[in-house]
């Protein structure tokens, strides 16, 4: 389904691919036509698509998982879920029904479909993600199920010929008090009944919402939804298992490879790279080396981390001053500030030993000096979570990193407190959250924590959106999103860019 306008496929290689592989030398392109809103996904995607937009829709799509499953890390309700995700799947994946009489309906539903089937190739290597993904995408699809239009979605599942037996009136007759417990209701007889295998239903089942009998599930025809969801997961577990057989045969096109190497890495640890809005913020004059000691209370952990441990040693060990570097310079930091920063924090240090041995990396960082190898000019870019949540772990008297992840628990508190987070329950749920891994998680439990007031002020008056308060991926994100927060009112200040987006 990729355009084939140019290919990396080796021509020896791919004269000497395997017969069996061939079948994928001549697809056949043919747009699809999407009578309906929602997908089952069962037919994959037939038509070209360029390389951007396999990598971009994919990434898309990945953002909406992401912050479904942010949502059930942080316990929201589903009405709580529906709400939030509102504004994210707008932005990120609309999907409009045939009565909103959109332009694009076609367009967006080819977007939704291949990106699923982009995910389902990145995400079906192994066990771990497989289940994640499936789990993401039930979600996604429940959420969709419950808000669509009532006519488009009846025929929707009654085009998907779905295997229930009805239950006749004389079963009905014989299970009355049964049947009458599992619904409430007083006169059985007129309610619809479905009889299908149970483990078709675990969710019901689990919920007592269902008569069982014989191996079979009685279902009110109100629970419609518990069933069509159950049927969407079990053809995708089965669809995941076959394409995790399917997947080495892709080695043939290596343009793929990296790109799901990477979205799949994405999943592991959210990734977002830093964009140059990041620098622009409406209402903050530009850093300079003076003002850094007063803005860090905005820092996320793992700066303020490297900030205190800076004043504390007069030192950085050699990855804690490239990465805080290069944060200075995602807030906008000049060079010039930044050596002098870096000359004054270093203070028991001699003039000669800083020209020599430090001067250089922050101008490299920078891009100052480097040459082509350095980004063109450019330096690096500001780390991400991703990139800090995923290299190797800080050792003896080094600090980089992310300070939730590289921390044991209880030094994680002692951090935190000092930083001026004590209330007791936030720092239970945080040791829950790093206990489990979540550290971006929580991350963002304490972000919301020390910006409650401000946030619930802008949800209040609309001002901001749940895509303004998406789930921080970024440092410079929460620099970004802090400064702003605790500056409303002020002048000309409010939310400006969104945050974090792809760059090369
Ligand atoms: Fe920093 Fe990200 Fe870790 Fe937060 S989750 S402390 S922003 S690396």
């Amino acid at each position: 389904m990729i355009r084939h306008d140019f290919s990396r496929v080796d021509s020896k290689r791919r004269a000497n691919l395997d017969y069996k592989k061939k079948q994928f030398a001549k697809p056949e392109f043919k747009q699809q036509d999407y009578e309906y809103r929602l997908n089952f996904y069962i037919l994959p995607p037939t038509a070209e698509i360029t390389l951007e937009q396999f990598e971009t829709w994919a990434i898309n799509r990945l953002k909406v998982l992401s912050e479904l499953e942010a949502c059930s890390f942080r316990n929201r309700t589903p009405e709580e879920t529906a709400e939030y995700m509102t504004s994210i799947l707008n932005k990120y994946l609309p999907l409009r029904s045939n009565s909103s009489r959109g332009q694009n309906l076609q367009e967006e539903r080819k977007k939704d479909h291949y990106s699923h089937f982009i995910l389902r190739l990145a995400f079906s290597a192994t066990e771990d993600l497989r289940r994640r993904f499936s789990r993401l995408e039930t979600m996604l699809f429940r959420l969709r199920f419950k808000d669509d239009d009532l006519r488009e979605r009846r025929e929707f599942v009654s085009s998907l010929k779905l295997e229930w037996e009805e239950v006749g009136e004389d079963e009905k007759r014989e299970f009355g008090s049964e049947l009458a417990a599992v619904s409430g209701a007083r006169n059985e007889e007129e309610q619809e009944w479905f009889k299908v295998d149970w483990e078709r239903v675990p969710e019901l089942v689990e919920q007592r919402r269902v008569f069982l009998k014989r191996g079979k599930a009685y279902v009110m025809q109100r629970e419609q939804m518990s069933l069509v969801v159950a049927e969407f997961t079990k053809r995708l577990d089965e669809a995941l298992e076959l394409t995790a057989k399917a997947l080495p045969r892709l080695d043939e096109d290596d343009r793929l490879a990296p790109i799901l190497a990477h979205l799949s890495q994405s999943f592991t640890a959210p990734d977002a790279a830093y964009s140059s809005s990041d620098a622009a913020i409406d209402g903050l004059s530009t850093p300079t080396a003076d003002s850094i000691d007063a803005v860090s209370q905005h820092f996320p952990l793992c700066m303020q981390n490297l900030h205190m441990t800076l004043r504390a040693n007069s030192h950085l060990k050699h990855f804690g001053r490239l990465q805080y570097t290069l944060f200075l310079k995602g807030i906008g930091l000049s060079l010039d500030d930044c050596i002098i920063f870096w000359r004054r924090s270093f203070k028991l240090m001699a003039d000669d030993k800083f020209n020599k041995e430090y001067k250089y990396n922050i101008r490299h960082a920078y891009g100052d000096v480097g040459g082509d190898a350095n980004r063109r000019g450019r330096g690096y870019t500001p780390y991400s979570c991703q990139k800090l949540l995923t290299e190797p772990l800080p050792g003896p008297g080094q600090s980089h990193g992310c300070p939730y992840r590289a921390f044991t628990q209880d030094n994680l508190v002692a951090l935190l407190q000092r930083t001026g987070i004590n209330d007791r329950d936030l720092l239970k749920t945080v040791r829950e959250d790093v206990g489990k891994q979540r550290y971006h998680v929580a991350c963002n439990r304490v972000f919301e924590h020390a910006h409650k007031r401000e946030i619930k002020k802008v949800k209040d008056d609309g001002s901001w959106s749940a895509v303004d308060l998406d789930t921080i991926v970024h440092p410079n994100t929460y620099f970004k999103r802090s400064w702003l927060l605790k500056h409303l009112g002020e002048g000309n200040v409010g939310m400006v860019g969104g945050g974090e987006k792809m760059e090369e």
